[in-house]
């Protein structure tokens, strides 16, 4: 017996395979047909085309012509015991650390209250339209839990691991070299490839790890090659330095996670404003992906992601929110600051390149395009519908003017939650606005 189809019909837009140049090289079906079948994308097309073919298995067509079609985005960076510490005042990165971040951190040592938060957080991912995200959790392995049986539930595409952190930091969220190690090993065994989860190694950053501690995460970093690792790298000019005086044997801050073999493919590094040219090179060369923070850069007045040096040296861009020094959830308004980042340079960063950067471009990065990022057949059926022009202002701004182009960007600068209708993952509709 065939399973039941459900046939979406609206503007279908999103990117098939990898591409050099997302203005050109994208998809977009004016009158689209995006068949669904259990937890995954079985057909995509044209409904003149698709819709007959379907029309005999007695398909349930769900009518979102007004509405856009995307892949569920992808946020390559964020911490989600920091959704309740979005804009705290007047820092920069270490003293905000200090001050904020590891206080409220601190509380997820309480498994009720990481449950709790896991669930906060996702809703604020869903009502964004974002499927996946890399995400820090705390230094506590129970937080780790709590994301990925959060996650589990809704059979979501989860990317996370315990935060490891045994010098500079509070007494009571530092772990140790042998139970950073021992703890990421048995969450390791327990998550990573069980259903849609990957599990991420994550020293918090250089300064926060000892040495034994960055060597014992190597080592099982070695051991599990498929496994993420994800961290921070030039954030700040105060935080390189300190870096400088921590670990002087060392050329640099990129060089002592590449010491302790942490640089690598599916090694996603936070920020990256301030590499020198030997480590734009090292990145290139070792095939590490970076996850561009432009709402938490300028929040944290850490400095402008120099995208067109990445586009130089060919290292792989995402783009992320890095919540809660980053102040939205909304991936297509962090695409909107990259823009204004962009600008302050002279740089180009297009509305199509920004959605290839939170889709494929990221689902590639990561190595997961096989299940996100696009609509091909045999994707997982993680999908938003959005409706860009969801109020007064942006109906004129959009009136004879819903261009894919037009429509991205008007959603960068003027949208937010309201303009995402539903979010889908693996088939099951896991958000939907309420009817206006
Ligand atoms: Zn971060």
């Amino acid at each position: 017996m065939s399973k039941a189809s459900q046939l979406f019909r609206g503007k279908i837009l999103h990117f098939p395979h990898a591409t050099d140049n997302p203005d050109e090289d994208v998809v977009y079906i004016h009158d689209g047909a995006l068949v669904v079948e259990d937890k995954h994308i079985v057909a995509i097309g044209e409904y003149a085309d698709i819709q007959p073919a379907y029309a005999h298995a007695h398909a349930t067509v769900i009518d979102h012509r007004n509405h856009w079609i995307m892949p569920g985005l992808i946020d390559s960076h964020l911490h989600f015991p920091q959704t309740e510490m979005l804009a705290c005042y007047g820092e920069q990165l270490l003293t905000w650390l200090e001050n904020y971040t590891f206080p409220t951190e601190r509380k997820f040592s309480d498994p009720n209250y990481a449950t709790a938060m896991a669930e906060v957080f996702i809703r604020q991912l869903l009502k964004n339209g974002t499927t996946t995200g890399l995400v820090y959790p705390t230094v506590h392995a129970n937080s780790v839990d709590a994301l990925f049986n959060a996650a589990s539930s809704m059979d979501m595409a989860m990317v996370t691991g315990k935060v490891c952190m045994d010098v500079n930091s509070p007494d009571p969220l530092k772990d140790t070299p042998t139970q950073a190690v021992d703890d990421s090993l048995a969450l390791i065994k327990k998550w990573h490839n069980k259903g849609r989860n990957c599990y991420a190694i994550t020293p918090r950053f250089a300064p926060t790890s000892s040495r034994e501690q960055l060597q014992g995460l190597g080592e099982l970093a070695a051991a599990y090659p498929d496994v993420f690792i994800q961290t921070h790298l030039s954030e700040n000019q105060q935080e390189i330095a300190w870096v400088k005086r921590l670990f002087p044997e060392r050329d640099g801050y990129l060089d002592v996670y590449d010491h302790y073999g942490l640089v690598r493919p599916r090694g996603v590094f936070g920020h990256c404003v301030h590499l020198s040219d030997k480590e734009w090179a090292r990145m290139a060369e070792a095939g590490a992906t970076i996850a561009f923070c432009p709402t938490s850069n300028l929040f944290l007045g850490s400095g402008l992601f120099p995208l067109d040096t990445a586009r130089k040296y060919e290292v792989p861009v995402t783009l992320a929110t890095d919540v809660g020094a980053g102040t939205t959830f909304n991936m297509f308004r962090t695409y909107g600051e990259a823009y204004k980042v962009c600008q302050l340079q002279h740089t180009r960063l297009s509305p199509l390149q920004g959605l290839y950067l939170m889709t494929q471009g990221a689902a590639l990065a990561h190595q997961l395009s096989h299940s996100i990022g696009n609509l091909n057949p045999g994707s997982h059926a993680d999908f938003i519908i959005v409706d860009p022009a969801f109020d007064e202002l942006t109906s004129h701004r959009l009136h004879n003017k819903d261009s894919k182009e037009e429509t991205l960007f008007a959603l960068s600068m003027l949208s937010d939650d309201r303009s995402i209708r539903e979010t889908w993952i693996a088939g099951s509709p896991q958000f939907q606005q309420q009817e206006k």
